[in-house]
Protein backbone atom coordinates (compact mmCIF):
# COMPACT_ATOMS: atom_id res chain seq x y z
CA UNK A 1 0.00 0.00 0.00
CA UNK A 2 0.84 3.63 -0.24
CA UNK A 3 0.69 6.41 2.31
CA UNK A 4 -2.02 7.63 0.12
CA UNK A 5 -4.01 4.87 0.13
CA UNK A 6 -3.87 4.75 3.58
CA UNK A 7 -5.88 8.07 3.09
CA UNK A 8 -2.75 10.47 3.99
CA UNK A 9 -3.88 14.22 3.44
CA UNK A 10 -1.83 16.15 0.59
CA UNK A 11 0.12 18.51 2.74
CA UNK A 12 1.89 15.71 4.60
CA UNK A 13 2.09 13.17 1.54
CA UNK A 14 4.67 15.94 0.15
CA UNK A 15 6.27 16.54 3.34
CA UNK A 16 6.68 12.30 3.44
CA UNK A 17 7.96 12.28 0.10
CA UNK A 18 10.32 15.14 0.70
CA UNK A 19 11.54 12.87 3.28
CA UNK A 20 12.16 10.09 0.73
CA UNK A 21 9.50 8.10 2.18
CA UNK A 22 7.96 5.64 -0.28
CA UNK A 23 6.02 3.22 2.11
CA UNK A 24 4.52 2.70 4.98
CA UNK A 25 6.00 0.37 7.49
CA UNK A 26 3.98 -2.54 8.71
CA UNK A 27 3.21 -0.87 11.67
CA UNK A 28 2.21 2.44 10.09
CA UNK A 29 -0.09 0.35 7.52
CA UNK A 30 -2.09 -0.91 10.22
CA UNK A 31 -2.11 2.06 12.59
CA UNK A 32 -2.88 5.19 10.52
CA UNK A 33 -5.93 3.94 8.94
CA UNK A 34 -7.31 3.26 12.49
CA UNK A 35 -6.42 6.23 13.92
CA UNK A 36 -7.37 8.45 11.27
CA UNK A 37 -10.93 6.87 12.04
CA UNK A 38 -10.81 7.68 15.56
CA UNK A 39 -9.52 4.72 17.05
CA UNK A 40 -7.40 3.77 20.19
CA UNK A 41 -4.98 1.88 19.40
CA UNK A 42 -2.51 -0.62 21.50
CA UNK A 43 0.65 -0.93 19.28
CA UNK A 44 3.36 -3.58 20.06
CA UNK A 45 6.37 -2.14 18.06
CA UNK A 46 10.05 -1.69 19.20
CA UNK A 47 12.26 1.42 18.12
CA UNK A 48 13.50 1.38 14.37
CA UNK A 49 9.88 -0.13 13.05
CA UNK A 50 8.66 3.04 11.73
CA UNK A 51 6.33 3.81 15.32
CA UNK A 52 6.70 7.61 15.75
CA UNK A 53 5.46 8.06 12.08
CA UNK A 54 3.01 5.40 13.12
CA UNK A 55 1.35 8.05 15.54
CA UNK A 56 2.78 11.49 14.49
CA UNK A 57 1.49 11.42 11.13
CA UNK A 58 -2.57 10.88 11.57
CA UNK A 59 -2.22 13.11 14.77
CA UNK A 60 -0.81 16.10 12.76
CA UNK A 61 -3.65 15.01 10.28
CA UNK A 62 -6.92 14.83 12.40
CA UNK A 63 -5.70 17.90 14.54
CA UNK A 64 -5.35 20.28 11.23
CA UNK A 65 -8.54 18.70 10.21
CA UNK A 66 -10.84 21.21 12.15
CA UNK A 67 -10.86 22.47 15.97
CA UNK A 68 -13.42 20.46 18.51
CA UNK A 69 -16.69 22.42 19.40
CA UNK A 70 -14.80 24.73 22.52
CA UNK A 71 -12.08 24.92 21.05
CA UNK A 72 -9.53 27.68 23.61
CA UNK A 73 -6.95 29.64 21.74
CA UNK A 74 -3.57 28.06 22.25
CA UNK A 75 -4.89 24.91 24.22
CA UNK A 76 -2.98 21.88 23.93
CA UNK A 77 -4.66 19.58 21.84
CA UNK A 78 -2.58 16.55 21.41
CA UNK A 79 0.23 15.38 24.43
CA UNK A 80 2.55 13.04 23.49
CA UNK A 81 4.33 11.53 26.62
CA UNK A 82 7.74 9.67 25.90
CA UNK A 83 10.15 8.07 28.94
CA UNK A 84 13.22 10.20 27.33
CA UNK A 85 14.70 13.39 26.45
CA UNK A 86 16.63 11.97 23.43
CA UNK A 87 13.27 10.18 21.93
CA UNK A 88 11.40 13.64 22.95
CA UNK A 89 13.53 15.52 20.45
CA UNK A 90 13.22 13.01 17.88
CA UNK A 91 9.89 12.98 18.15
CA UNK A 92 9.49 16.73 17.89
CA UNK A 93 11.66 16.66 14.68
CA UNK A 94 9.50 14.07 13.19
CA UNK A 95 6.36 16.61 13.95
CA UNK A 96 8.32 19.35 12.23
CA UNK A 97 9.18 17.31 9.21
CA UNK A 98 5.76 15.34 8.87
CA UNK A 99 4.01 18.89 9.35
CA UNK A 100 6.24 21.30 7.23
CA UNK A 101 3.01 21.85 5.39
CA UNK A 102 0.48 22.32 8.19
CA UNK A 103 -0.22 25.21 10.16
CA UNK A 104 -0.10 23.07 13.68
CA UNK A 105 2.62 24.24 16.21
CA UNK A 106 5.02 21.54 18.50
CA UNK A 107 7.19 22.07 21.09
CA UNK A 108 9.21 20.14 23.56
CA UNK A 109 9.35 19.38 26.98
CA UNK A 110 11.95 17.99 29.22
CA UNK A 111 14.25 17.63 32.27
CA UNK A 112 17.63 18.11 32.94
CA UNK A 113 17.63 21.91 31.31
CA UNK A 114 16.39 25.08 32.33
CA UNK A 115 13.14 25.28 31.78
CA UNK A 116 12.93 29.32 30.39
CA UNK A 117 12.91 28.82 26.82
CA UNK A 118 10.71 25.78 27.19
CA UNK A 119 8.39 28.45 28.61
CA UNK A 120 8.37 30.91 26.30
CA UNK A 121 7.76 28.26 23.38
CA UNK A 122 4.25 27.37 25.88
CA UNK A 123 3.67 31.00 25.65
CA UNK A 124 3.20 31.11 22.02
CA UNK A 125 0.62 28.62 22.16
CA UNK A 126 1.30 24.80 21.58
CA UNK A 127 -1.13 22.52 19.68
CA UNK A 128 0.88 19.16 20.18
CA UNK A 129 3.04 18.92 22.98
CA UNK A 130 6.08 16.08 23.34
CA UNK A 131 6.99 15.55 26.85
CA UNK A 132 8.66 13.34 29.57
CA UNK A 133 6.56 13.04 32.66
CA UNK A 134 8.67 14.43 34.86
CA UNK A 135 9.21 18.11 33.55
CA UNK A 136 5.61 18.02 32.45
CA UNK A 137 4.45 17.55 35.83
CA UNK A 138 6.81 20.47 37.11
CA UNK A 139 5.47 22.44 34.63
CA UNK A 140 1.90 21.70 35.30
CA UNK A 141 2.32 22.25 38.36
CA UNK A 142 3.35 25.72 37.86
CA UNK A 143 0.47 26.42 35.75
CA UNK A 144 2.57 27.38 32.67
CA UNK A 145 0.96 23.97 31.31
CA UNK A 146 -3.08 22.56 31.32
CA UNK A 147 -4.00 19.37 30.34
CA UNK A 148 -7.78 20.17 30.06
CA UNK A 149 -8.15 20.52 26.57
CA UNK A 150 -5.81 17.23 24.98
CA UNK A 151 -8.31 15.36 22.40
CA UNK A 152 -5.17 12.84 21.70
CA UNK A 153 -2.99 11.24 24.11
CA UNK A 154 -0.20 9.44 23.00
CA UNK A 155 1.85 6.90 25.50
CA UNK A 156 5.27 5.96 23.91
CA UNK A 157 7.72 3.39 25.00
CA UNK A 158 5.37 2.41 28.00
CA UNK A 159 7.17 -0.24 28.82
CA UNK A 160 10.04 2.02 29.40
CA UNK A 161 8.34 4.56 31.11
CA UNK A 162 7.48 1.97 33.73
CA UNK A 163 10.81 0.51 34.16
CA UNK A 164 11.90 4.26 34.28
CA UNK A 165 9.71 3.74 37.27
CA UNK A 166 7.57 7.15 36.19
CA UNK A 167 4.50 5.17 36.44
CA UNK A 168 2.78 7.36 39.43
CA UNK A 169 3.73 10.21 37.05
CA UNK A 170 2.00 8.91 34.18
CA UNK A 171 -0.99 7.75 35.89
CA UNK A 172 -1.29 11.62 37.45
CA UNK A 173 -0.82 12.64 33.71
CA UNK A 174 -4.16 10.66 33.22
CA UNK A 175 -5.91 11.97 36.18
CA UNK A 176 -5.44 15.51 34.18
CA UNK A 177 -6.69 14.72 30.63
CA UNK A 178 -10.03 14.58 29.40
CA UNK A 179 -11.93 11.34 29.57
CA UNK A 180 -13.36 11.69 26.44
CA UNK A 181 -10.24 11.84 24.24
CA UNK A 182 -8.22 9.04 21.79
CA UNK A 183 -5.57 7.53 23.39
CA UNK A 184 -2.48 5.69 21.17
CA UNK A 185 -0.74 3.21 23.60
CA UNK A 186 2.36 2.15 22.21
CA UNK A 187 4.78 -0.42 23.66
CA UNK A 188 8.24 -2.63 22.71
CA UNK A 189 6.69 -5.42 24.96
CA UNK A 190 3.63 -5.71 27.23
CA UNK A 191 4.23 -7.35 30.83
CA UNK A 192 1.17 -7.52 33.03
CA UNK A 193 1.54 -4.00 34.18
CA UNK A 194 1.68 -3.08 31.23
CA UNK A 195 -1.03 -4.60 29.72
CA UNK A 196 -2.91 -3.72 32.91
CA UNK A 197 -2.51 0.02 32.28
CA UNK A 198 -3.67 -0.28 28.96
CA UNK A 199 -6.81 -2.63 29.38
CA UNK A 200 -7.49 0.66 31.76
CA UNK A 201 -7.28 3.34 29.67
CA UNK A 202 -7.94 2.21 25.77
CA UNK A 203 -11.76 2.03 25.05
CA UNK A 204 -12.31 -0.90 22.08
CA UNK A 205 -8.34 -0.46 21.20
CA UNK A 206 -7.46 -1.92 17.58
CA UNK A 207 -4.25 -4.14 18.51
CA UNK A 208 -1.22 -3.36 16.26
CA UNK A 209 1.29 -5.45 16.33
CA UNK A 210 4.90 -5.62 14.37
P1 LIG B 1 11.17 4.85 14.59
O1 LIG B 1 10.85 3.39 14.67
O2 LIG B 1 9.95 5.69 14.73
O3 LIG B 1 12.24 5.24 15.57
O4 LIG B 1 11.72 5.17 13.12
C1 LIG B 1 12.90 4.57 12.63
C2 LIG B 1 13.47 5.29 11.40
O5 LIG B 1 12.76 4.95 10.23
C3 LIG B 1 13.46 6.79 11.48
O6 LIG B 1 14.73 7.27 11.13
C4 LIG B 1 12.44 7.22 10.44
O7 LIG B 1 12.81 8.44 9.84
C5 LIG B 1 12.47 6.10 9.44
N1 LIG B 1 11.15 5.86 8.80
C6 LIG B 1 9.95 5.81 9.40
N2 LIG B 1 8.98 5.53 8.54
C7 LIG B 1 9.56 5.37 7.34
C8 LIG B 1 9.06 5.06 6.02
N3 LIG B 1 7.77 4.84 5.81
N4 LIG B 1 9.95 4.98 5.00
C9 LIG B 1 11.27 5.20 5.24
N5 LIG B 1 11.80 5.50 6.45
C10 LIG B 1 10.96 5.59 7.49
Amino acid sequence: KTFKELRVSAPILEALSRQGYACPTPIQEQAIPQVLQGKDVLGCAQTGTGKTAAFSIPVLQLLSAGKPEGYKQGAIRSLILTPTRELAIQIDESLEAYGENLELKHAVVFGGVSQSSQVQQLRQGVDILVATPGRLLDLVSQKLIWLDKVEILVLDEADRMLDMGFIHDVKRVLSLVPAKRQTLFFSATMPRQIQALADAILRDPMKVEV
